[in-house]
């Protein structure tokens, strides 16, 4: 098993993911690595842009291979997608993460990243249902990301979901916002919570002006919109301090703290200050 392991990543590591067999074995892989518990959750760090003090954690996915390492969700999660398995690998992500969440202090919250075909797959809502009871966390400390690509087709089926997770309690956060072509006209047709600005608007801010505009423009227009805003990608002081004197909510990036293990989050909260 173990041969046939190495070869499935050669043929995944001759770029030929676009091929057929390539990805079928990659999809086999994956299934194997669910089935062995390789799949670990990274936890990274989101403070408050106010005062610094932490207001909880993404969960960020890790496929950790014996013999490759840590494996990128950004080289896996596309064919999971693909495949249909990111529905019950997003199942096993949201569990995870409430359970980790729940041995954390309150009130700090939990986001988990959402695909675009787990919301169609219908069940998401129950699946939101069993991970919060089973776990005991309160609906209020968690926060589902999504992307403009689950609000593409707008079926009823959609809106039901969107709405009963929001009456739940649940919060629903815009990812990757700015880098869609129409992201205000899904804002007004589905009221989310949160949005989330991509770190490519933040990366240029301190050198580019129009970025920067276009940050604190987004900040403006998303409180007016009674919505709170996330940065992204914070890598330097100049980002963190542009971003803080335009008000945004909440900071985000390796500025702050790369992802972290899940034994390392209670270490990190000990040397944090207190909002
Ligand atoms: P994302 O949701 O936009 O997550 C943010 C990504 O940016 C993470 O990459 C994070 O490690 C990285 N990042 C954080 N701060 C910085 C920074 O300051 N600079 C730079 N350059 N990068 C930063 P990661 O963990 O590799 O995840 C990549 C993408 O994979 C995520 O993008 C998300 O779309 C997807 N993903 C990760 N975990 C899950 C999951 O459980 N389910 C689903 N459906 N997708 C996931
Ligand atoms: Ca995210
Ligand atoms: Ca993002
Ligand atoms: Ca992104």
């Amino acid at each position: 098993a173990k041969d046939q392991g190495a070869g499935n990543f050669r043929i995944f590591d001759r770029m030929m993911a676009d091929h057929v067999a390539a990805r079928r074995q990659l999809d086999l892989g994956l299934r194997a690595a669910l089935r062995e518990r390789r799949f670990v959750l990274y936890f990274q760090p989101v403070i408050s842009g106010l005062d610094g003090s932490t207001i909880g954690f993404e969960a960020l996915l890790r496929w950790f291979d014996p013999e490759r390492g840590m494996i990128s969700p950004a080289d896996f999660i596309p064919v999971a997608e693909e495949t249909g398995l990111i529905v019950e690998l997003g199942g096993w992500v949201l569990e995870q993460a409430c359970r980790e969440a729940m041995g954390w202090p309150l009130p700090l919250r939990v986001s988990v990243n959402v695909s675009a075909r787990q919301f169609h797959a219908g069940d998401l809502y129950a699946r939101v249902e069993d991970a919060l009871r089973q776990s005991g966390l309160p609906p209020q400390r968690l926060e589902l990301e999504i992307t403009e690509s689950v609000l593409l087709q707008e079926t009823p089926a959609l809106r039901q979901t969107f709405e009963a997770l929001q009456a739940l309690g649940v919060a629903v956060a815009l990812d990757d916002f700015g880098i869609g072509y129409s992201s205000l006209a899904y804002l007004r047709r589905f009221p989310v919570d949160r949005v989330k600005i991509d770190r490519s608007f933040v990366k240029d801010m301190h050198a580019d002006n129009d970025d920067a505009r276009i940050v604190s423009s987004l900040i403006v227009l998303s409180h007016i919109l009674g919505m709170e805003v996330t940065a992204e990608g914070v890598e330097t002081e100049e980002q963190q301090q542009l971003l803080q004197r335009a008000g945004c909510d909440a900071l985000q990036g390796y500025l702050i703290s790369r992802p972290l293990a899940a034994a390392v989050v209670p270490i990190w909260l000990r040397r944090q200050p207190r909002g």
